[in-house]
């Protein structure tokens, strides 16, 4: 286990400046998602929509967009399948592309010590969210977008985001039509008799938006911030590396294989956190998937096999005919 008793500093970087594009909506959206306990707003549809979403809007937008594809760049998909996955990281209200990248190979460069973004040495509560919450000078500005991401600001469509981040709350907010209309037309038509279809329509419009999106994001907030607190403070580790990474079972079922986190800080380049037969890492074998289908290439094994595999002397090539 790691010493609980060290205790960092907030990275000098940061400024007490209260970033308040991001401290609005986290504030407003756990808030709205309080409606939830109202029965009025409660339907087995949302609730499933809810957990559907998680996985397939929550963890196929973050785990394998934001971070196994632009971040550690462990695979390669077409360009309209990277923007499908980075849109639904978009629907998850987690930052700009370029901002989260940054985030995150800053922390890998840095992990647990002062300039970490956000290690739980300073407090669970910092690791969690807090960090977040205050503007970081040493990360969130351009200049150092040319440092950690020059791949992604070469993209025009990411470069525009980092350049406006509040268009991030436009499309996320596109999102709830596709949620609201589709469910008001099946609350009317399926009113009982003696309700009125308009006032269905609404109830169950609402019950989708509230389970589908608002929760969902709340869901998934927590689930990914998970990573970065629990990860880094309680589970058991293969290999002891210069930081405080944890695989923690708990967080690996909350992120589909993401909770490898130990696994995953020793080989960060790797698409595949599952170093055990029972270190199960779904979101791996998603890109699997993806691979069968051919709609992924170049996907990175664990260093060991890409070890094994450049030691092999080249293979004869078949006689012809
Ligand atoms: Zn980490
Ligand atoms: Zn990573």
């Amino acid at each position: 286990m790691q010493d609980h008793a060290i205790h960092l500093q907030k990275p000098a970087t940061v400024v007490h400046r209260i970033v308040w594009v991001y401290a609005v909506p986290i504030t407003l959206i756990h808030l709205l998602a309080l409606a939830a306990v109202l029965p009025w707003l409660f339907s087995w549809t949302g609730l499933i929509t809810m957990l559907l979403g998680v996985h397939f809007i929550g963890h196929l937008g973050i785990n394998i967009g934001y971070h196994r594809l632009l971040t550690h760049r462990s695979f390669r998909v077409p360009r309209w399948l990277e923007y499908t996955f980075v849109l639904l990281a978009l629907f998850c209200l987690q930052d700009t592309p370029a901002r989260w990248v940054a985030n995150h190979r800053h922390h890998h460069n840095h992990s647990d010590t002062e300039p970490d973004p956000h290690t739980p040495l300073v407090s669970f509560f910092w690791s969690h969210v807090g960090w977040m919450l205050f503007h970081n000078s040493g990360i969130h500005n351009l200049s150092s977008y040319q440092k950690l991401v020059p791949d992604l600001i070469q993209d025009p469509f990411y470069l525009r985001l980092a350049k406006n981040p509040a268009l991030i709350f436009w499309i996320y907010l596109a999102q709830i039509p596709l949620f609201l209309l589709p469910a008001m037309a099946i609350g009317y038509m399926t009113a009982p008799p003696d309700a009125k279809p308009w006032l269905a329509a609404i109830q169950f419009g609402l019950s989708l938006v509230v389970w589908g999106v608002i929760v969902r994001t709340v869901v998934v907030w927590h689930v990914t911030w998970s990573v970065n607190s629990l990860s880094h403070m309680f589970g058991y580790r293969n290999y002891h590396n210069d930081e405080h990474s944890m695989n923690n079972w708990l967080v690996a079922v909350m992120t589909a294989g993401e909770g490898w986190h130990n696994n995953h800080h020793h080989d960060p380049a790797s698409a595949c956190n599952q170093h055990r037969w029972w270190e199960f890492d779904i979101t791996f074998w998603e890109i699997k998937i993806l691979e069968k289908l051919g709609l992924a290439t170049r996907v990175l094994p664990p260093r060991r096999q890409r070890q094994v595999s450049k030691q092999r002397p080249p293979q004869p090539s078949a006689p012809v005919g």
